[in-house]
Parts: structure tokens; sequence; C-alpha cells
């Protein structure tokens, strides 16, 4: 089955004749013998909602299994925790802060170690590579910034020093990428974002490649059940119900990102624009090559100005929403250096758009009066 048929149907199982799922809040389930270990026991270890969710998750993504978590951050932990006592990390120097405050702040005190590299330079990943590399963290595009990460290269890399290779997919969902296809380990998401789609439920989710459902898969299985940040049957339940829209959702959303970038890297009050699917976008050639059906539907900009005519842009939209988090059916505006704080290494001039599924011609609209007025 092709993607737009999956994203209706897989792991559409039903307790009842109704069409729509059903919920099942029950914690507990009835066994019939102590012997047998099919089905559901304790909602902790499993349930049908969140089964049917982490079946759809696998199939959609092209892995061999899934595993859906509280949060993207849970499932970042989770991963982290299948590492050895005394690992190394690489990931790139403008990673998600949550992760890097993870592992600066929490991990640290496990004996993880670290080095950040500018992930656009495969070479600098392959240079930071230590005896004990267990793991190489991608996030392509990146944030704010959009840079690209060339996953094949990079996975390749992780393959010759027997480490990991695992890649935030979060802003582009398998619509657009399919990191597993250019030789990735693990996927993770914050499917608090694309596939939840519509702002109304945090959660997130780790898949792992063919063959390595035994081992990391286990492993993963393990930590799920015994941490227990799981997501409840109504978060499950709600991702599954916004999963047959995600294809229309998020084509819609790099159609409109893509018409939102022309336009704004013609305006004369925009200095750059970070979208990959310009021609002038420094790695464009990469991004042609990993991504498809569009470039996604994140972009940022940077205004000829200063700080204080960046952040009155982002109070003055009026359509458009000032707010963070992203991947949502209505568009987001966000000054990122005023939200990170002094110690932000993001331009104090960048304005980052999650771009929604409205009518393009409006957005514009609101962007034009916001940049026009001073
Ligand atoms: C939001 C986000 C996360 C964290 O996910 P939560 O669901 O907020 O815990 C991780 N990575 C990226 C790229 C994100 O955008």
């Amino acid at each position: 089955m092709k993607m737009n048929t999956l994203a209706v149907h897989a792991g559409q199982t039903h307790t009842t004749d109704s069409i729509a799922p059903d919920i099942v809040l029950s914690t507990t389930f009835r066994y019939d013998s102590i012997s047998n270990t099919d089905g559901h026991r304790y909602t902790r270890a499993s349930n049908p909602n969140r089964h049917a969710l982490e079946t759809a998750l696998a199939k959609l993504e092209g892995g061999e299994r899934a595993f859906a978590f509280a949060s993207g951050m849970a499932a970042i932990t989770a991963l982290f925790q299948t590492l050895g006592a005394e690992s190394h990390i690489i990931f790139p120097d403008d990673v998600y802060h949550g992760a890097r405050d993870l592992i600066h702040d929490v991990f640290a005190t496990w004996g993880l170690s670290w080095t950040s590299v500018d992930m656009t330079n495969p070479s600098d990943v392959a240079a930071a590579i230590l005896p004990n590399t267990k793991l190489i963290w991608v996030e392509t595009p990146s944030n704010p910034s959009l840079k690209i990460a060339d996953i094949q290269a990079i996975a390749s890399i992780a393959r010759e020093n027997n480490a990991l290779c695992a890649v935030d997919n979060t802003w582009t969902t398998p619509i657009v990428q399919r990191p597993f296809n250019l030789g990735a380990d693990v996927v993770m998401y914050s499917t608090t974002k694309y596939f939840g789609g519509h702002s109304d439920v945090l959660s997130g989710a780790l898949i792992v490649r063919e063959g390595l459902g035994d081992s990391i898969g286990v492993q993963l299985a393990t930590i799920q059940k015994l941490t227990g940040s799981v997501p409840s049957p109504f978060d499950c339940w709600l991702l599954l119900r916004s999963m047959p829209t995600l294809p229309l959702r998020v084509r819609q959303q790099c159609h409109n990102a893509a018409t939102m970038a022309a336009f704004l890297a013609d305006h004369p009050r925009v200095a750059k624009v970070n979208y990959p699917g310009l021609a002038s976008h420094p790695q464009h050639e990469i991004a042609v090559r990993q991504m498809h059906d569009g470039f996604g539907g994140m972009l940022s900009f940077d205004i000829d100005g200063d700080f204080e005519d960046a952040a009155s842009i982002a109070n003055r939209v009026q359509l458009i929403g000032q707010a963070t988090s992203l991947g949502g059916v209505e568009t987001l505006i966000e000054h990122r250096a005023g939200v990170e704080g002094p110690r932000s290494p993001t331009p104090p001039t960048l304005l980052r758009l999650s771009v929604g599924i409205e009518d393009v011609e409006d957005l514009i609209a609101d962007l034009q009066q916001a940049l026009a007025n001073k």
C-alpha cells in the first residue's frame, strides 16, 4: 500500500463494528490463563489504542517496530537510556534545545559525553568520532536556521564506526523525508507537531529500522514499559485520528511554505530567507536528493534591521499567531532569539514560521501588512 492509503488504514483496528476506532480506557484486561501471554494485560505495558498507533507509525515510516511516548523528550530520553555508561554522542551544533539541555543537565551525571559539530560537513562528523561513540544524532532541517545535513553520508559514517544513526524527523515527517531509505537506524518524532497536527496533544515516538526489532527494539520496549512515560489511550486515539490527513496537511504546508519563501525572498525588508526549497539555499542540492513532495512547512527569515524590528513584526501579525511550537494546521510566527534568551546563538533579526494549511494569499497579505508598518 502507498502512503495515502497507509495513513487512512494502517493500525486501524476495532473492538466493535464502528468505522471510527473505539477508545479503550480500561487499565487492565481479562486473561483466560496465567500462562497465556497473548493480548493486553495492563495498560502501561500495552493497550489497544497504543498498539494501533504504534502499528501505524511503523508502517508509515517503513520500520520494524514503533514505540509511542508521552512526549518527544520522553522518546529522546528512552533512546539515550539504551546507550551504555560512558558513551559518547555526536549531535548538531544547533540541535533542538531540549535535547541539548537533556544531555547537559541530566545525562552528564550518567557519564555520557558529547561533541557538537556543524553537520552540514560530514567530514566534521567523522573527525568527531571517538572509540566510545555510540550514537550520531541528526536533525535536518535544523532549528531555526534550516541547515540541511546529508543523512546518507552521516549514516554511513555511523555504520563504519559501529554507532547508531538516529534522525529527529519531527520537522519533515515520512511524507517529506524517509531516513530509513538513507541508512538511518532509528527515527524519532515529537508527534506533538505534524502527526498531531492540531496543537492539542503532547506525544513522541521512536521507530527502529528492519533488523533492529530484536536488539534495540527489545531494549526500548523494556524502557517504555518500566519507566512508564507512555501516552494515554486518548492521546493515542487523537494521534490516530489525525493520521489520515497527515499527507494532505503536510503537502499543503509544503506548498504554502514554498510560496511564502518566494514572497519573502523578494521583499525589500527581508535580508535572507532560510528554506531548503530555494535554489539559493547552501545545501539545496542535498535537500533535493533527500526530501520528497516538497521541502517542509518550516522556514525562517532575517529582517534587514535589528532585534526590535524583528520582534515588532511578530507583534503585528493578525491572522498568523505569535506562539511557539509547530506543525499545526494554523500558521505561527516566533522571534526565536527573544524566546531562547541571552545565550541564544540565533540571530536577533530572525523570525521563524510554522506554516499552516490556510489559503496562502491570506497568509501573505498578513505578512505584507506586518512588514509594511514600521
Ligand atoms: C518539539 C520538538 C521536540 C520535543 O518534543 P516534545 O513533544 O515537545 O517533548 C524535539 N525535537 C524537535 C525537532 C521538536 O520540534
